[in-house]
């Protein structure tokens, strides 16, 4: 039976480097190291997650480690990741672990990265077979310091994923190519199943959550890849419980529909550290009920909305759904 935790962050992370993973204790956010304390809440009953440390957990790890890759899983500190490694679901995050951004919301360790690794395309490639993975999810950290933001980086991923595990379904999450011409084209022609970009929350909350990004822009680009292949499911999600209100988020419904994304994923913030952008407050189940029905009336294809819904999570499930709810429209 799986051990169930009262995932407060401390405990989760401590479970996690107990288990072999990544110790991510180190400064990792300099830039917020002078910003106030803020007050982290005690989780409600209804976010409860699955302990790390089966032995598939140690086995996906082992795996992650010889291919000398990152996850995000880690990195951000992902509540699901006793759930995910255990069925050998991890989400590899490409180009390094240091992110040129500084998102209040976010843990991945900012600063300016390293060179891009070479090798990281065909050990990718060999893990996704390794992991005997139907579908895989690829994100990775946000690379301004790059002419091209990363987009042949990811190019190259997605070959080496079709060479080494040809079956292998493969969604990728990108960041915003802001200011980058010809990225999004770029990852597009290279035909992955999924390109999913993340909204992460509502416009009014941007320039205190995402102050490196622009609404429009994230929104522009999913929008732009249906305009370049209109067969390509399109994905984004938001954070809720950082303050927004109910009417933003059937509001930011609208918006992603007016683009035509197919898929919305709507999970809980939960506060890295005390550094981190203050929560405002916990999102019942109830709501995220309400926000599903809502979604599901605004014509999404496919809706994830609950305390732990996080882009990847359950990805390759989702995926099947999602193809399966596109034939039926069709009347396939
Ligand atoms: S939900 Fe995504 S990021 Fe979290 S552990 Fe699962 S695969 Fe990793």
């Amino acid at each position: 039976m799986a051990t169930l935790l009262d995932n407060t962050a401390e405990l989760s992370r401590s479970e996690v480097i107990k288990a072999g993973a990544t110790d991510r204790s180190q400064q990792r956010h300099p830039e917020k190291a002078n910003r106030p304390d803020g007050q982290i809440l005690r989780k409600p009953s209804w976010i409860r997650v699955k302990a790390p440390g089966s032995a598939m957990f140690k086995e996906t790890n082992r795996i992650m480690r010889d291919n000398n890759l990152v996850t995000v899983c880690e990195e951000a500190g992902c509540p699901n990741i006793g759930e995910c490694w255990s069925k050998k679901h991890a989400t590899m995050m490409i180009m390094g672990d240091t992110c040129t951004r500084a998102c209040a919301f976010c843990n991945i360790k900012t600063g300016m990265p390293n060179p891009l690794d070479k090798q990281e395309p065909y050990n990718v490639g060999q893990s996704v077979k390794q992991l005997g993975l139907n579908h895989v999810v690829i994100t990775s950290v946000d690379r301004d310091d790059l002419a091209d933001g990363g987009a042949q980086h990811f190019v190259e991923v997605i070959q080496a994923i079709r060479e080494a595990s040809p079956h292998t379904t493969i969604e990728v999450l990108t960041p915003d190519f802001l200011r980058k011409e010809g990225a999004v084209e770029a990852v597009v022609a290279a035909k992955p199943d999924v390109f999913n970009h993340n909204l992460e929350t509502v416009p009014s909350k941007y320039l205190k959550v995402r102050p490196g990004a622009r609404y429009f822009h994230s929104l522009r680009i999913l929008q732009q890849v249906k305009e370049i292949d209109p067969n390509m499911f399109t994905k984004s999600g938001i954070m809720v419980g950082l303050g927004e209100e109910r009417y933003e988020v059937l509001q930011v419904m609208d918006d992603m529909r007016a683009a035509n994304i197919d898929f919305i994923t709507i999970g809980q913030y939960l506060q890295p550290t005390k550094k981190h952008y203050q929560i405002d407050r916990f999102v019942t189940p109830d709501e995220f009920k309400s926000f599903e029905r809502m979604a599901k009336v605004k014509g999404f294809l496919m809706v994830s909305s609950s305390p732990l819904t996080r882009s990847s999570f359950h990805a390759g499930d989702d995926f099947a759904e999602l193809k399966k709810n596109r034939y039926a429209k069709l009347g396939i």
